[in-house]
Parts: C-alpha cells; structure tokens; sequence
C-alpha cells in the first residue's frame, strides 16, 4: 500500500494507529527492533497490573508476566531464536506455520497481580518497504478459565474419582506405550497387581461407605510407595490396584512390592473380620518381562495375576513373584 502523500497525513494517521492498538480490547504491545517497548496498550496494563509510563521505552516487558527476566515470544521473533521456543513454553507453533508470526501458550506468573494465568500469546513482525525489521507485535489472551476446564476434564478421564490414582484406561495407555518403549530398549517392564484381603467380609461388617475410605488409605499408602516418576500406580478395579514399572526388572518390583505391602500394614487400618491379620493386609502378585516375540502385554499382566491367585493361596498378605511357567515371565 502506497503511504500518505504529506507529513501531515502520516502523522495524524500514526497517531491513528497508535489510538486504536491503545484502545484495542485485546492485551498488547510492541516492540521496535531494538526490543524497547513502544506501545503498552490499555488491555495490557489491566492484564499485567503495570502502567505503560513504567515499561514504556524500557525492555522490562517480560516483568509482566515473569518473575524473572527472560525472552517473551515478541523477543524471540524479534532475535528469530526459534532454537528457544520449545524450553520457554509449553506449547507453540513451528514457524513458518502461520507467515512470519509465532503462536505459544504457557502459565504465567503475573507478579504485580500475583495470580497464574495460562496465556495465550500471537506475536508478529513488521517490515518496512526494504523488508528490515521495524517491530513486534504481541497479543495476548487470558485462557486460564478454559486451561483450568481442560484440566479438570482430562482429570476426569483419567483418574479415579474414589481414590485420585490413574484410572484402568490410562493404566491401558501407558502399558501399551511402555511396552513399545522396552521392544526399543530392551529393557523389562514390571507389572505388579495388587488385591485387598477379604474385602468383602470388611464392606459387610464395617459398610461400604467405611469401605470406600478404606480404599482410599490404601490407595494413598501405594500411591506414597512408587517413587519413581516413570511408574505409574492405578485402582485397576473394585479393591484391586495395579502398577506399572518401565525398566524394571523382577528382583526391583519385588523390591516396591513389598514397601507397599509394609506401608498398608503400617496404617494399621482394623479389619475385625479378616482371618489373616487384626488389620487390612495387602496380597500382591508381581511380574516382569523383556518384549519378545514369545510375550505381551496380556502375558505380563495374566503372569501377575496367577502370582496374585498364589499368594491368595499360601496364606494372603504376601508377595509373590511370577515364575517362568506363569506365562513365560522372564
Ligand atoms: P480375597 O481376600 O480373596 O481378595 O477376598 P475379597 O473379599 O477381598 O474378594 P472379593 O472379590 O470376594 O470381594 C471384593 C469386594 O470388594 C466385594 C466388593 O463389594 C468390594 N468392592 C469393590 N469395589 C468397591 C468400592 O469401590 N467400594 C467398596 N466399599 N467396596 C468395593
Ligand atoms: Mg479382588
Ligand atoms: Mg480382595
């Protein structure tokens, strides 16, 4: 587009352009090549809590959303440090995706207001006629309510509303993946199931509300016993609880087993009508295998579980490990 034919004109269409971006109701700002702020629009000032007169002309922008300094997306358009994006949010487009701007979300801490705000960032650049470089613009939406709605809901998709662990389907998953993950490495998965002794007896005598908090000490026990980031504890189904290990070998699943085992015992959570002990113990059946062509996920599992069926057998509160012939456990 051709510019304005006098300075008169360009000047009272800058002042123009610079009214509206101050008006506009979406959080903005923008940078000159330099990266000094320049526009600090009226949305901005009510997202961040800080007036334009403190960051105009400075490169404190990133004071309002971090507590410390460090690139905002305009910077990283601005210096084309792309190389960076992936480490400063936590989730963005690659560019080239969208022309020459980039799109990231990332949790903010805000720290005039103090609050998180999960923000979602567009920045642009603009050239001059020659194609140099002449400023950054970058938007801003506050999506924290509809993050904290994603969140919410895909807690309700994976967890289990009675005692907080990760439901069956997420167990599924991440069986399906980590066995991928151990044909590629080599590695063994370890698979451990564990079952309440005499539930029933317990619901029965003590009712199913005490029984449902029952569920939840033991929970919360197995839960305070798998350490390890890339283990996955879940409530596989009714009184029953399943673990998962990558990289774990037999002799280390026995190993968290047994904590588990001892931390339940260590509730002492009375258990008037169990024939095994006066408090709630827990039998558990433990396996591990390296993928082969020979075994599988359903063999893993199945291998745990006739381990289980054996500790049941030989007395309850026990743990009892796969042997080869329980389908083939390594
Ligand atoms: P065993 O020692 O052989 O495991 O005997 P058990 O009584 O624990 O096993 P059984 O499978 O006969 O009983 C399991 C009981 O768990 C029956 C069921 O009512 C109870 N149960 C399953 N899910 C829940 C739940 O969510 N809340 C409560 N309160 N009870 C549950
Ligand atoms: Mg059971
Ligand atoms: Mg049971």
């Amino acid at each position: 587009m051709k510019s304005g034919n006098n300075g008169f004109g360009n000047d009272i269409a800058h002042s123009m352009a610079v009214r509206l971006v101050q008006y506009l109701v979406v959080p903005t700002f923008v940078l000159d090549a330099e990266r000094r702020v320049t526009i600090w629009n009226h949305a901005c000032e009510r997202l961040t809590g800080i007036p334009a007169a403190e960051i105009l002309g400075t490169s404190d922008h990133w004071r309002g959303f971090y507590s410390g300094p460090r690139h905002c997306l305009a910077d990283l358009v601005a210096l084309e440090q792309y190389d960076q994006l992936a480490e400063l949010y936590a989730a963005h487009t690659r560019p080239g995706d969208f022309g020459f701007g980039l799109c990231a979300e990332n949790w903010c801490v805000m720290p005039i207001k103090g609050e998180r705000r999960y923000l979602a960032v567009d920045a642009g650049p603009i050239y001059d006629d020659h194609g140099q470089l002449i400023a950054v613009v970058e938007t801003l939406r506050d999506m924290t309510d509809q993050k904290m709605a994603e969140i919410a809901l895909e807690d309700l998709a994976t967890r289990d509303s009675l005692t907080g662990l990760a439901n069956r389907r997420s167990l599924d998953k991440k069986m399906h993946l980590e066995w991928k993950c151990a044909q590629r490495s080599g590695s063994p998965l370890a698979f451990i199931l564990a079952d309440v002794d005499h539930f029933k007896a317990y619901n029965d005598h003590y009712g199913h509300q005490q029984g449902d908090e029952c569920l939840r000490a033991v929970a919360e026990a197995i839960d305070t016993s798998v350490f390890r980031p890339s283990d996955m504890a879940s409530r596989y189904g009714g009184e029953e609880f399943a673990i998962v290990m990558p990289n774990t070998d037999l002799a280390g699943a026995l190993a968290v087993a047994e904590r588990i085992r001892l931390a339940v015992g260590d509730r002492q959570l009375p258990h008037d009508r169990s024939t095994t002990s006066p408090n709630i113990t827990l039998s558990l059946g433990v396996a591990a295998m390296t993928p082969s062509a020979r075994n599988s996920t359903e063999r893993l599992i199945a291998a745990a579980d006739a381990a289980l069926y054996r500790a049941k057998h030989e007395g309850r509160n026990r743990v009892i490990l796969a042997e080869a012939n329980d389908e083939e456990a390594d």
